[in-house]
């Protein structure tokens, strides 16, 4: 791998408003910096540094620290292609909090925030690390599951339901109850689009809101 393909993959991940933001700041430590050829290296090191961290906010979210939902639009191709290529097992589940309006009707938009923070660490808790964790909007969150049929997936993601019915989550002195509903596409053969294998994990979803909520669904 070479420098230049690394810098293809960075300016990939970011807006022209960051590149632009990026621009400055390199201009800024270069004027700043009175450079004598035998500084070059350090400068380059500090740019290099800059360029990794303004990276890694390109990718993460800023309230849950989780990878962000246009790192998860990337992954997912890629993964599925993979798993395609390679015939091997994939796992897409999509997890989203039970009348989480509510939460924020009644307790407010940080007591929200909150519970968004506190579910993100139980999900990073609950997977391998070879999964990928990503919150993809609002109160919903994507995990890839890769090497993983529907009844592994199944496993990790039943653990998880349960440990956010039984984590106590204390707000102002107040106990709220949360929950979670999970959906989950599994089977490879059904499509060739990973939009569509996402979708499905979507549709599983939505069955597990209308048959009671707290559940987790594979989708068939
Ligand atoms: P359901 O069980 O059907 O999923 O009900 P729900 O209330 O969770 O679903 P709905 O989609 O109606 O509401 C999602 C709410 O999530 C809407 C909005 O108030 C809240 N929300 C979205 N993003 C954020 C956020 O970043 N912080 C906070 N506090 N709330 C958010
Ligand atoms: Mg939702
Ligand atoms: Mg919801």
């Amino acid at each position: 791998m070479g420098e230049s393909s690394n810098i293809e993959n960075i300016a990939f991940n970011f807006s022209d408003e960051m590149l632009d933001e990026i621009q400055k700041n390199i201009q800024s430590i270069i004027e700043g910096f009175d450079v004598p050829d035998d500084n070059k290296t350090d400068v380059i090191r500090k740019i290099n540094f800059m360029y990794t961290q303004t990276r890694h906010l390109s990718v993460t979210d800023g309230l849950t620290g989780l990878y962000n939902r246009r790192h998860f639009e990337v992954n997912l191709e890629r993964e599925f292609m993979r798993a395609k290529r390679y015939k091997n097992n994939l796992s897409i589940a999509m997890i989203d909090v039970d009348f989480f309006k509510k939460v924020n009707d009644t307790y407010g938009h940080a007591c929200g925030d909150y519970v968004l923070k506190e579910i993100a660490f139980l999900i990073n808790e609950a997977f391998r690390k070879t999964d990928m964790v990503f919150r993809y909007g609002g109160e919903e969150f994507v995990v890839i599951l890769t090497e993983t049929d529907s009844e592994n997936a199944v496993i990790p993601l039943e653990r998880l339901r349960k440990s956010v019915e039984a984590n106590k989550f204390k707000y102002n002195n107040q106990y709220l109850n949360i929950t979670i509903s999970i959906g989950v596409s599994s089977n490879l053969q059904n499509t060739d689009s990973p939009w569509e294998f996402f979708d499905f994990a979507d549709r599983a979803l939505y069955d597990a809101k209308k048959n009671g909520r707290n559940q987790v669904r594979v989708y068939k």
